[in-house]
């Protein structure tokens, strides 16, 4: 017997509570925030989709390994089982911890970076394109095209355009094409997910023309849950299998722990290429540790290793690929417009269909995060123009190609009742939505704006 509700694969041994808060205080709240949610307290908040980086929560396991850590300086047993783990999953002789996953980006795109050098990939995460760009290089995004079509049912919309990589590749010539970065799951691309025919065809090209092939594998595991269920072959391989597969691939990886690894910092780079790894390993060395601890703490290693394993247990990630379907699904039925198919960490709305009456330079997307907030204690974040919007000579906005709001969700933190509660609001956000209203900046930082800039509603 199937049954439909699927729950939590866990219980629940340590409880944090959260304070509830009345609609009122939240007006209060926000004002005082300056309708930037990125201000709020966490303690006047109620249901916490920021961001799913972090946040997960440990396991007793988790928990009880980090009573383990060897904070040694050198050669430590904690180091041992993080390489062990790493290495099991990746194959890649060559680990470096780090404290998070733009420390192992900075290492090595800096090393592979400079003035004049190409880098290719699905899409850039932030972090990955700031520091390409900051080593003086060039990030190129190539997405599938299926991906510009939010509708559609195409399960695999985070895969790279192969076409296009063959074409750069030839055009920017392959020996100034420093890496094509495979990012999995496509984070900035909406969470979509990569099939293995795509990280094949992409191999076999930087193979040909002998460029570096990296995986971003923050969320490998999520992924290798969407291969199994979406592409024929692999419906018989285990998620763990899948992932080494992918790895296997690939010359070099950078992972945020903070992400698929289950722990709230850390993070690493692996490589294959011993003259690669030393030339890392310097950079290491000055920014982050010495080579067997790197950025963190034995205890953190601890976590990570087990972490790692528990990530592809397929109760869990069954649990977690359909929990993020559930809510999608349902607002979806509500009539609220999101990016479609789902992706694995987040949902992400349209909030220029949500209100069609509120022009992009009032930020559609941010009146979506303030009444989510509002109505519901809901903190989300805007992925739209006050994020990526730029202005002309004349001070007008170019805006960002989309106004989205992404509702990102923390692993094994919330349960099934926080989110129909969720649910629940976006009756209210439906209801009353030709009454939202945009906002004013009213005070901006040069760099990264969104993080503390200040609003007004109009
Ligand atoms: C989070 C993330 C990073 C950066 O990792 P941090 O741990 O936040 O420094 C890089 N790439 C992708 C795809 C990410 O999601």
């Amino acid at each position: 017997m199937q049954f439909k509700t699927i729950i939590e694969p866990f219980r629940i041994k340590s409880v944090e509570p959260i304070s509830l808060s009345t609609e009122e205080q939240r007006i209060q709240y926000l004002k005082e925030a300056h309708y930037n949610p990125f201000l709020l307290k966490s303690e006047q908040v109620i249901i916490d989709f920021l961001t799913d980086s972090g946040t997960s929560a440990m396991s007793s396991n988790q928990w009880a390994a980090m009573m383990n850590g060897d904070e040694s300086y050198a050669g430590a047993r904690s180091w041992e089982r993080f390489q062990k783990a790493v290495f099991s999953l990746t194959s890649m002789p060559h680990i470096l911890p780090t404290h998070q996953g733009r420390a192992a980006e900075r290492i090595l795109y800096s090393h592979l970076g400079g003035k004049g050098r190409y880098f290719i990939s699905n899409t850039h995460f932030d972090t990955t394109r700031a520091n390409i760009e900051y080593s003086g290089a060039e990030a190129i995004d190539i997405p599938c095209e299926e991906a510009h079509d939010y509708t559609s049912n195409f399960p695999f919309k985070g895969n790279m355009d192969v076409e296009k990589l063959e074409k750069l590749i030839l055009e920017k010539g392959p020996d100034n094409v420093s890496a094509v970065i495979l990012t999995v799951t496509n984070n900035s691309g909406g969470g979509q997910p990569v099939n293995m025919e795509n990280a094949k065809d992409v191999a076999k090209i930087c193979k040909k023309y002998g460029v570096l092939y990296v995986l971003d594998c923050c969320r490998v595991a999520e992924n290798a849950y969407f291969i199994k269920h979406n592409e024929k072959e692999y419906a018989d391989k285990t998620y763990k299998e899948i992932a080494q597969e992918m790895f296997a691939m690939c010359d070099a990886a950078v992972m945020s722990a903070k992400k698929d690894a289950l722990v709230n910092m850390g993070g690493f780079l692996a490589m294959r290429n011993k003259h690669l790894a030393d030339e890392c390993t310097q950079l290491l060395i000055i920014t982050e540790g010495f080579a067997t601890y790197g950025g963190l703490s034995g205890r953190d290693m601890e976590a990570i290793a087990v972490g790692l394993d528990e990530v592809f247990d397929a109760d869990y990630l069954h649990y977690r690929i359909r929990s993020t379907q559930y809510l999608g699904e349902n607002i979806r039925k509500k009539g609220v417009p999101i990016i479609y198919p789902v992706g694995g960490h987040a949902v992400y709305i349209d909030a220029k269909a949500l209100y069609p009456h509120i022009p992009v330079d009032q930020y559609p997307g941010q009146a979506l995060v303030c009444e989510l907030y509002r109505i519901g204690g809901i903190r989300a974040v805007e992925i739209g123009s006050l994020m990526f919007g730029k202005y002309d000579e004349n001070g007008k906005l170019i805006p960002a190609p989309m106004e989205l709001v992404r509702l990102a969700i923390p692993r094994r933190v919330y349960t099934q009742s926080h989110v129909d509660y969720v649910i629940e609001v976006f009756d209210e956000i439906i209801r009353t939505k030709d009454k939202a209203r945009g906002l004013n900046v009213t005070l901006e930082p040069q760099f990264l704006r969104h993080f503390t800039a200040h609003l007004e509603m109009l």
